[in-house]
């Protein structure tokens, strides 16, 4: 059982019931970890963050001083995230970027595009040409390789190697480099290739993938001065207390910089750098029994933190006892020690957590979920029934802030 920061739990059990359910998210232990893994990455390596895994600005912000930039794959998020962080380095990518989001990309001046299809490589083209005629943009070329050694083969979202709808076929590379070799387009400049084939890789899964990817990208004839090798750093929501290795991560990488003198690396992990620091609380309204299983109703439920739907998983949780009981009669309460988490949702699909670890816990009592920080609240369908939005709370111990 993943237990809350002193902070974190702190937090929980001085909101009122009316308060939960609640986002926590630990400012101080996102700042710690996110310079854990600045420190252990060698220089040449730029880390960007995904902004996709958890947009919220605190996070962003608190992120800054640690990431080179920012991976934006959307206008929306393209807006969002220059505005709560002004003037960081931002990377664009994403398949069907429509002509205004690449406008609004250039117009803002993104160093990075990250092109997905020969019409994606045209259209960006067309624009910089006509937004930005005395620049070039830099271009990097996502493809989507075949990963030689079967690596990607227990991932939990392989997408490189087999048929997506993500970056450029390989065999496609050659002709798609002459027209940013030859002249064609002038207005860009190939900086390099871009490759995220997997997500829920550990070190050594991701080492190999990222010399493969750094392998087949200096081996294509032309200058590439820059391989972004993506993200995908594993999260183990069955054992969270086993973290990615960022430690042999950033030593492998060091090899791989080392026998490519004046190469680029660039990573941009999402889930393994802010699924720590976010908490889901909330509180238990009823507890029973049905046919044989013990159930405990919590508020709120996965049109919040739609992550163990979604992953097929059951969210770590921990148990924070509340004494205090409002009514005259008895409180529900389980018989036993494994008790399966669900939400309000009229679905039984709305399960956060099938035969938890909670013995005996009460109606009252509340529960704090981990793992929280990422693909969570801003991939959950919030609407679905209606019920009120959590709150949201960034506990920050460096910088006095709430
Ligand atoms: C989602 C995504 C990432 C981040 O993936 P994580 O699994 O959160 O690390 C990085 N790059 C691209 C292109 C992505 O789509």
């Amino acid at each position: 059982m993943p237990h809350p920061t002193p902070a974190v739990r702190d937090r929980i059990l001085t909101l009122a019931p009316t308060e939960l359910p609640a986002y926590v998210y630990d400012l101080t232990a996102l700042r710690e970890h996110a310079a854990h893994v600045r420190a252990v990455l060698p220089e040449p390596v730029e880390l960007y963050y995904a902004a996709k895994a958890n947009p919220e600005s605190a996070i962003l912000a608190a992120l800054a001083p640690y990431v080179d930039g920012y991976e934006v794959s959307s206008g929306g998020e393209l807006a969002h995230v220059a505005e709560a962080v002004p003037g960081r380095p931002l990377a664009f990518g994403g398949p069907g970027k429509t002509a205004a989001e690449i406008r609004a990309a250039l117009e803002r001046g993104v160093e990075r595009f990250h092109v997905e299809s020969e019409h994606d490589l045209r259209v960006l083209a067309e624009l910089a040409r006509q937004v930005a005629p005395d620049t070039r943009v830099g271009v990097l070329l996502r493809f989507n390789l075949a990963v030689a050694d079967g690596s990607l083969a227990g991932s939990a979202l392989a997408m490189g190697g087999r048929p997506t709808p993500f970056g450029l076929d390989p065999e496609r590379a050659p002709d798609v480099l002459r027209l940013l070799t030859d002249g064609t387009h002038p207005h860009l400049e190939l900086r390099g290739v871009h490759a995220h084939l997997a997500s829920g890789l550990d070190a050594p899964q991701q080492l190999s993938v990222a010399r493969s990817i750094v392998e087949w990208a200096t081996g294509l004839g032309v200058p590439i001065a820059e391989v972004n090798v993506g993200g995908g750093m594993t999260v183990d929501y069955t054992r969270p207390e086993i973290l990615f290795d960022w430690q042999a991560y950033g030593k492998g990488l060091t090899e791989l910089a080392d026998a490519h003198p004046g190469l680029t690396l660039r990573i941009e992990p999402g889930r393994a750098l802010t699924a720590y620091c976010g908490w889901y609380a909330t509180e238990v309204l009823d507890v029973k029994r049905s046919h044989g299983e013990e159930f405990a109703v919590v508020r709120g439920g996965t049109h919040h933190l739609r992550t163990p739907a979604t992953k097929g998983h059951d969210q770590p949780c921990s148990v924070l006892a509340v004494e205090e009981w409002p009514y005259p009669w008895p409180r529900p309460a389980a018989e036993g020690e494994r008790v399966s988490l669900a939400g309000q949702l009229c679905t039984p699909k709305d399960l956060l957590a099938r035969n938890a670890h909670a013995p005996g816990v009460r109606a009252g009592d509340r529960v704090a979920f981990a793992l929280a920080g990422a693909y969570a609240w801003n991939i959950s369908h919030h609407d679905f029934l209606m019920h009120p939005r959590p709150g949201f709370h960034f506990l920050d111990r460096t910088a006095g802030g709430v």
